[in-house]
């Protein structure tokens, strides 16, 4: 039996990091990962990376290690397809770079194929965006946006000497959870860089804009969440443009709806979710608008019991017109029993359903503060608002419970104190 994951991230690295210690170690069953990157970063802190708060060089996990200490394989691919009738997935060719050929295009072949390769933005087809804005969808973009940040602040810091006045203008589409944790970051980002020799930048030649197309800040939460954001944003000193709609985009600058030119130095969209495109052109899945593959309650595709999906790809139907929601815990949870049927499929024992529960939701605005929503247990069923300090280590340990479901509970444990040693013995910010 051969089991392939495709995409080691939320959800596929757990998954198969749970059946290589369930199966692949004990010689039940191959599992095999395959992803286009070869280290693991937790997505949640991309943009963490982005400002540099975070060194993904420190953090990002290697796939073939892991892969190696937990009982499966992994091989560098980029999936691009499926043969269902010959059950395989096709991989198109590696490319590096400099244009080198790492891995020729190829198949893999499967008995049971999971595919969990996470989701993107999605641009709506404004014009120009592909074009001339930045996207934050995995590592290597965050690196190049913080490289970028860095160059334009020791600019600025030489500029200033002539011209006080002179701004470094960052805008960003999308007032969702990106959107806003990237903004207090980047202001985070700014008094630690001033902090380290470029001391003329000071708040006010930062000035970031939020553009938003909605009446509200994180419409997926609640209002009062919003408007906590909002002000705790707007007193950072953001500049948070709502019912703003971005009609084009041109170089250094976004278009409104209303004709208005937003200046920028440097562009980001971080607005909607959308799977690949290429997804709704497999053969025989079923896919929603976003290009979600449609799944059962088992989390097997609705169309190929031998295919599961989960995680942000996967299209789960809550039945009450609502989706489950493209999270980091869903993704977890979907992994969970997406592992779990798979090894009671194998012993011919009946899949469970999946049942999505919604723990609450976060947003982290840097070392400042957090505001959120928790439910569950705690709350005896009811949702609570969090805000500050709790809030901020509730966040922290959603990243502690996946390096746990991927380590296990003592190696996260002196993970905790080496990112405490890092935090004593680096600088507090990723200055090159
Ligand atoms: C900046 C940011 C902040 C976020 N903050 C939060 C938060 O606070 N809380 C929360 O719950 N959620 C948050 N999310 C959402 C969360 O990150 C996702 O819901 C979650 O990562 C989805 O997990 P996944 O396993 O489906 O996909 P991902 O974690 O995105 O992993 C997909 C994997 O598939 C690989 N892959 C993609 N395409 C291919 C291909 N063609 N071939 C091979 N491999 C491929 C990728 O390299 C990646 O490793 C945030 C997202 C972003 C971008």
């Amino acid at each position: 039996m051969k089991i392939v994951i495709i995409g080691g991230g939320a959800g596929g690295l757990e998954l198969a990091t749970y059946l290589g210690h369930k199966l692949g170690g004990k010689g039940l069953a191959e599992i095999v990962l395959i992803d286009q990157n070869q280290t693991h970063l937790w997505k949640p802190l991309l943009h963490e990376v982005a400002a540099g708060s975070l060194d993904a060089e420190v953090d990002a996990l290697s796939y073939r290690a892991h892969a190696t200490a937990h009982g499966f394989i992994f091989k560098l691919g980029k999936f691009s397809s499926v043969d269902r009738a010959n059950r395989c997935v096709e991989l198109a060719p590696v490319v590096d770079e400099e244009g080198f050929e790492v891995l020729p295009q190829r198949r893999e072949s499967y008995d049971q194929l999971v595919i969990a390769i996470g989701s993107g933005c999605n641009d709506f087809n404004t014009p120009g965006v592909a074009q001339y804005a930045q996207f934050l969808e995995g590592p290597k973009q965050a690196e190049k946006f913080h490289k970028q940040l860095i160059n334009h602040f020791i600019q600025l810091n030489r500029k200033l000497i002539d011209e006080p006045t002179k701004t470094l203008n960052i805008a960003i589409v999308g007032g969702g959870a990106t959107g806003v944790e990237l903004s207090a970051e980047l202001f985070n980002a700014q008094q630690l860089f001033s902090l380290y020799g470029l001391k003329r930048v000071t708040n006010e030649h930062l000035r970031v804009t939020l553009l938003e197309a909605g009446p509200r800040l994180v419409p997926a939460l609640a209002e009062h969440v919003s408007e906590a954001v909002r002000s705790e944003l707007a007193k950072l000193g953001a500049d948070i443009r709502l019912n703003t709609k971005v009609a084009r985009a041109e170089k250094n600058a976004f278009i409104t709806g209303d004709g208005e030119v937003v200046s920028a130095d440097m562009m980001l969209w971080a607005a909607g979710v959308k799977v690949p495109d290429f997804i709704a052109d497999i053969e025989g899945l079923e896919t929603n608008r976003i290009n979600q593959i449609l799944v059962k309650p088992t989390l097997q595709t609705t169309t190929d019991d031998n295919i599961y999906a989960i995680g942000d790809c996967a299209g789960y139907d809550l039945g009450d017109g609502r989706w489950v929601p493209p999270r980091a815990q869903s993704a977890h949870q979907m992994a969970s029993l997406a592992g779990k049927n798979i090894v009671r499929g194998l012993k011919g024992k009946p899949l469970k359903d999946f049942k999505y529960s919604d723990h609450g939701s976060l947003v982290s605005l840097s070392r400042y503060t957090a505001i959120g929503v928790l439910m569950g247990n705690l709350g005896k069923g009811q949702s609570f608002n969090v805000r500050g300090w709790l809030a901020r280590m509730v966040y922290i340990s959603l990243y502690r419970m996946h390096q746990v479901a991927l380590h296990g509970w003592i190696r996260a444990s002196l993970l905790v104190i080496a990112d405490k040693i890092n935090h004593i013995v680096k600088p507090r910010l990723k200055l090159h």
